[in-house]
């Protein structure tokens, strides 16, 4: 028996849930978020799922990007942070980005640029995220100063970025929309405002372009976890195998730091997956993971290379068997609530030794 632990990637679950984004928003184009490795799925495996389901492509960098073109994908990619760098700005028309313009030295350097082709840009309106981008009131002025530079095409989109989305209830979402829409009014081109939460939650700010992420990856992108939309299929499966099953005292001690003790004599679980393959260390006893389709509880430490299940409500389970520790069965938001993080995190975190295998559309194995 190997120790192999995967991160099983379901292809077809991911080119569903694209197609549950657009049942979402038929008016609106899709611009799939695969930034940060597709949110630790594999980018270049991802984006083949998405593509015929996809408008573009959104990233957050040119090496990003350069990954995406070297692989042959020939759609729009739209660098969300813009460039960095002035010299971002000739990869970007080299390589055929879209860059998004959030602050005055950008604006300044692709209004000067003699570029080898132009590029299409988009003006990020801080709408009350107060991360990035413009206050409303100058989003004409940048966009008077972009319109018929050399380096600019003629068409200018507009994004602006939903703080809240993931919360139904909160009434910022309105006010940002509300400020979007007056912040643009007269200009031509383009709008996105949709993250996930607002492809799913928010018709009103679907506009033009939606950019989901996360639910494109089967996690429900709101605070109170699913319900009210379409289901999503869960992507990625983290799976290990249950190493060794030991039976110990009431009173005996787990793991480091003697952090859990046995309330009664017990078998416990050891799974091997630890903190080294992604799972968090701070996931606390109790955190739910399946072990032979069983729910189980995590109990004591998690270490780097293993962790511990109490068995006592599946005592004759055999040492082999599989343990899945978020995905199918198990999602990903109820591991990551117990965890007190985001599945975003979970999924980002999944270290390379959680060999992802791929399967469903195209049926790859990546060593
Ligand atoms: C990451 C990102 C998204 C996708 O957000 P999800 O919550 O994963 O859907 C959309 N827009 C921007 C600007 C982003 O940075």
């Amino acid at each position: 028996m190997s120790r192999r632990v995967w991160a099983t990637v379901n292809l077809s679950a991911l080119r569903d849930n694209a197609r549950t984004a657009r049942a979402a928003a038929p008016r609106s184009r899709i611009m799939a978020v695969v930034k940060s490795d597709a949110y630790g799925h594999g980018m270049v495996p991802a984006a083949t799922a998405l593509a015929p389901e996809t408008d573009a492509f959104a990233v957050t960098c040119v090496e990003e990007a350069a990954v995406l073109r070297e692989a042959g994908f020939r759609q729009p990619i739209v660098l969300l942070e813009g460039p960095f760098a002035a010299e971002d700005l000739e990869s970007a028309a080299a390589l055929g980005l879209e860059p998004v313009l959030h602050t005055e030295w950008q604006v300044e350097a692709l209004a000067r640029a003699r570029l080898s082709a132009p590029v299409a840009p988009w003006i990020k309106v801080d709408t009350g995220m107060h991360r990035l981008g413009f206050p409303p009131e100058a989003v004409g002025e940048v966009w008077r100063r972009l319109h018929g530079a050399p380096s600019v095409q003629p068409q200018i989109g507009f994004m602006t970025h939903l703080a809240c989305a993931d919360d139904r209830a909160d009434t910022a979402t309105q006010r940002q929309l509300a400020v979007f829409d007056e912040a643009c009014a007269g200009l031509p081109g383009p709008r996105s405002a949709a993250n996930s939460a607002g492809v799913l939650g928010w018709p009103g700010g679907h506009f033009d372009w939606i950019r989901p992420g996360i639910m494109l990856y089967g996690a429900s992108p709101f605070i109170d976890g699913r319900g009210g939309h379409q289901p999503l299929a869960p992507v990625m499966t983290l799976e290990g195998r249950l190493i060794a099953v030991n039976h110990y005292r009431a009173g005996d001690a787990l793991g480091y730091g003697a952090t859990w003790r046995c309330p009664e004599p017990m078998p416990v679980g050891v799974i091997s997956v630890g903190y080294g393959d992604g799972y968090p260390r701070h996931a606390p006893s109790g955190t739910p993971v399946l072990v032979d389709g069983v729910r189980t509880a995590l109990v004591g430490r998690v270490s780097m290379d293993m962790l511990c299940v109490d068995l006592r409500g599946h005592p004759g389970v055999a040492v082999g068997a599989p343990a899945t520790l978020w995905g199918d069965g198990l999602p990903a938001e109820e591991v990551a609530g117990a965890a007190g993080t985001i599945s975003y995190e979970l999924f980002c975190r999944t270290t390379p030794r959680a060999r992802r295998r791929y399967v469903g559309a195209a049926q790859t194995e990546v060593t």
